[in-house]
Parts: structure tokens; sequence; C-alpha cells
């Protein structure tokens, strides 16, 4: 089968291997659509320590089943978003109920092949079969919608509190979107790529904030009336926007971390002391939170336009991969379909 391997920094190959055989309790899918995620960016520049080469990435997917291992009750030919986080089920973080911090857990596309190739096997219990009315495109989405979900669902948002997302990449505009839903007053995005802040504009951003032409801290002052924002979702992971999310909060408001571009950030943690600021981080999402994801694609909730989303050929990833990380990408998720 034709898969893309990661090599090495900046690396990528469309090359054949072969086609992996699904194990006990494991499909094999056929994939059908699967996104390029802002980590395996990170990750083909060599800068993610979740990953190593050479490894086949793909962890936004969609597939149809074609072969079932021992112990599966899916039938071949059924049509499946995946829960790409495989955990196990029994230790102390499953039992509460945080099966995204499973002490075992592992990615489809990092820790074992992806979805970048024709197939892939996973899990039958991390297989959602999916309702007539989402197709394969829209069932990529479950899984960075499931990450945006997880983050504003942590910061507990309560009604008509108002909201910064840093970063209109895909994770930040599906916080957005999740942030709205959750009964946010108002929610002001800030980024560099003007077309991505047009997005969040149609999206329903009350305010878009160039942080090339003004000020961030200064314009979320005025946004908030003066006070601070009560929640600030960084959705980029760098020392600059981590800041920005703790300096714009008013006291007590809560900081919410799920971009991962720099190991290491130095914070005001005193500010954080005397202003009793809440600082969590965000990591996947449990399965209930990948169920909520479902539910909202199945209402129409997010939907995988051609304005904001890209379908590409997977012979493209390499060069697709290049293009996300060198150019300002008009749009703000590349799907890829093998
Ligand atoms: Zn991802
Ligand atoms: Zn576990």
């Amino acid at each position: 089968m034709r898969a893309l391997v990661w090599l090495g920094p900046r690396q990528m190959e469309l090359v054949e291997v072969p086609r992996p055989a699904p194990g006990y309790g494991e499909v094999l899918l056929r994939v059908q659509a699967v996104g390029i995620c802002g980590s395996e960016l990170s990750g083909f520049l060599g800068h993610n320590s979740l990953r190593h080469p050479p490894l086949v990435m793909g962890h936004e997917f969609s597939g149809q089943v074609v072969e079932c291992g021992k112990g599966v009750n899916l039938i071949p030919g059924a049509r499946v978003g995946v829960n790409p986080l495989v955990t196990c089920g029994h230790c102390a973080m499953c039992r509460r109920g945080l099966d995204n911090l499973c002490l075992s857990r592992s990615l489809v596309g990092a820790h074992r092949p992806g979805a970048f190739a024709e197939f892939v096997a996973v899990p039958a219990r991390n297989c959602h079969a999916l309702p007539d009315g989402i197709d394969y495109v829209g069932a990529s989405l479950l899984e960075p919608l499931a990450c945006s979900l997880r983050t504003v669902e942590l910061a507990a948002l309560e009604p008509m509190e108002r909201v910064v997302v840093l970063g209109a990449g895909a994770i930040g505009l599906l916080a957005l979107c999740c942030a709205r839903r959750a009964g946010a007053a108002a929610v002001a995005v800030v980024d560099t790529n003007p077309h991505r802040l047009a997005l969040a504009s149609a999206w329903g951003a009350d305010r878009v904030i160039d942080a090339r032409e003004e000020d961030p801290l200064v314009a979320l002052a005025e946004f908030s009336g003066g006070d601070g924002v009560d929640v600030a979702i960084d959705a980029v992971g760098m020392t600059v926007t981590r800041r920005q999310a703790v300096r714009a909060l008013r006291r007590g408001g809560r900081a919410v971390m799920i971009g991962l571009h720099e190991a290491e950030s130095a914070l005001e943690i005193n500010e954080i002391v005397r202003n009793e600021t809440t600082v969590l981080g965000s990591f996947g999402y449990t399965s209930l939170t990948f169920e909520r994801a479902l539910a909202m694609v199945v209402r129409g909730d997010v939907l995988p336009e051609p304005n904001w989303l890209e379908v590409r050929d997977l012979s493209t990833g390499p060069a697709s991969f290049a293009e996300l990380i060198d150019t300002p990408v008009s749009v703000a998720k590349i799907v890829l379909r093998p």
C-alpha cells in the first residue's frame, strides 16, 4: 500500500509499505480522509518528543472497515470515525474517567502507524459508526474538535463570560465554536495571519486582533471593558502567546493551554499568585468528550466547508506539510485523501 513516511526533519516520502494486518480486537480500515494536525507540523520539523522517524503519522481520520481481527463485532463495509487515543481502560486514570491521561496511553500516528496511508489498523473499540449525514471529511474533524471541546470544558465557562482565543488555526477556530455554544458572551481571536482572522470573523468572533498591527493586550483590555477577560485559551503554545494568555486575564481568571509549540516558557508566577490565576493544561479528550464532538458534527455545528478546509490527494503530503510551515496558508485545515 502507499504510505507517507516521515524520515527525519523536513523529510517525508510517499512509498510502498506492507499493508498492516489487524491484531486481536482490531480492524483494518481503508483510510478515507485524514487531516494534517499542527502537532504533526512540529513533528515534521523534528521538534515533537512523541514522534520518532521512520513514522507514518496521521491521527485525525475516518475510514471504512475492510477486515476484522478476532474478537471484533464490527462488520466490513462499516463507515467509522476514529478516536486515535488508545487507552487501557483499567488504570487509575481510566477508572476516574480521565482516559485522556491513561498511564499507558498511546496515539495512532505517533506511537503506532497512523493514517497517512491507504490502510490503517486500529482497535475496534476506538471506532465510532458514522450516522448518515456525516461524510468522511467531516468525520476527520472529530479529533481536533474533541481537543478544542476538552479545552472549553476545562475552562468551565459561566454564562456571559468573555473569552480570548490565541491562534486561529483549526484548534483555535474550533475552540471559538465550542466557546460560543458553551455560553460565552463574547469571544476575541488573536492571530497574525489575516486569512485566518477573516475565518474567525466568519465563524462569529466578536473581535479579531491582528497581533502584527495592534498590541493584543491593549486591544483585549478594551474588549473586556478594562478588567481583563475571564478565560484565555492558548492554541499556539509559544512563550509570547502563553504570556499574553495570562496577562489578558482579569483577576481570578483562567488560562487553558492547549498549544504545544515550545517545550518551556517563563511565566510571571508572582502575578499568577497575586491574581489567583488558574493555569491549566488540556490534553486530548476523554472518550465522553469525543462522543460529544460526534454529536456536534451530527448536528451540523462544524461543517467541512471549502472556505476553511481544503481536500487534497495523499500524494501532495510532503508539499502540503512544507506549505503549511513555510507560508501563511489561507485555509485552517488540509485534509488528505488516499
Ligand atoms: Zn491533532
Ligand atoms: Zn488507562
